[in-house]
């Protein structure tokens, strides 16, 4: 039975800060996938790290070299995304199945290279969604809520205008103008309880660290813990299975408890 809403978070580029990242999450009893690449700019967790990470949260892939895909040549590109889903498996000794493009930058090209590798979603980067992942083609697309990340308006409305979406272009005018993430995400969520939907915040754990908003991002963790009775908490596979569970691979990987309540707008 798929709940009227749920919460998850995901974490890109695999920087050592992640650990932190969990450990919050683990407290709160939150639950999300961390999108790790080999190598990237301001360094990766260790192997060792990484499978420690897996045995409690989800992994995703984010490439290899942290590569934005429409700037890599296709048998880069091609590269990047089949080395990445092989080379994480092999760590964490678990089916990879979620793709997250750095930079949220890809073309159609390599959406089927995301299929063809054996990926079955992809998380994307479009912001103030409420949406279940949708179909693009075989694959599953996710959109997210809120970044944790103090965005200007230019920004939101250029990745609003990028999708033509009205709904997020409505919920930016409605909510987006004034408020900061944690605010934002407050709103946001609110919004999700009465309407339903996936209400997914993402960012990067350097990101929180530049900010210094771990108090911050501590006090929106408990905001989402303490309403977990009645939203449940789920991986980004997870939503993927309970949001569309005719697709197997999600399906037969989910282990959401469907006695879970739901949430009644
Ligand atoms: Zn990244």
């Amino acid at each position: 039975m798929q709940p009227a809403m749920c919460v998850t978070l995901s974490w890109d580029d695999g920087h050592p800060l992640d650990s932190r990242i969990a450990d919050m999450m683990s407290r709160h009893h939150l639950r999300g996938t961390f999108y790790i690449p080999r190598t990237a700019e301001r360094g990766t967790m260790r192997a060792a790290q990484i499978r420690e990470l897996s045995q409690t949260f989800e992994v995703g892939a984010h490439t290899l070299g942290h590569v934005v895909l429409t700037r890599a040549h296709d048998r880069r590109a091609h590269e990047e995304i089949f080395g990445a889903r092989k080379w994480l498996e092999d760590i964490t000794g678990k089916p990879c199945l979620l793709f997250c493009p750095p930079g949220g930058r890809y073309a159609a090209r390599h959406v089927r290279m995301v299929e063809q590798a054996g990926y079955c979603g992809i998380r994307t980067v479009e912001l103030l969604s409420l949406d279940w992942p949708r179909r693009e083609g075989a694959l599953l697309s996710m959109p997210t809520s809120v970044q944790a990340w103090s965005h200007d308006a230019r920004s939101y409305l250029q990745n609003i205008a990028k999708r033509r979406s009205f709904r997020n272009l409505w919920r930016y005018l409605a909510h987006g103008r004034a408020a900061d993430w944690p605010e934002l995400s407050r709103i946001v969520f609110a919004e999700a309880r009465r309407q339903g939907g996936v209400f997914h915040l993402w960012a990067h754990s350097w990101e929180i660290e530049d900010c210094r908003a771990w108090k911050r991002l501590d006090d929106v963790m408990r905001f989402l813990a303490d309403r977990r009775h009645e939203t449940p908490a789920l991986t980004n596979g997870e939503v993927c299975g309970v949001g569309a569970p005719r697709s197997p691979a999600f399906a037969a990987w989910t282990n959401f408890d469907s006695t879970t309540p739901i949430v009644h707008s």
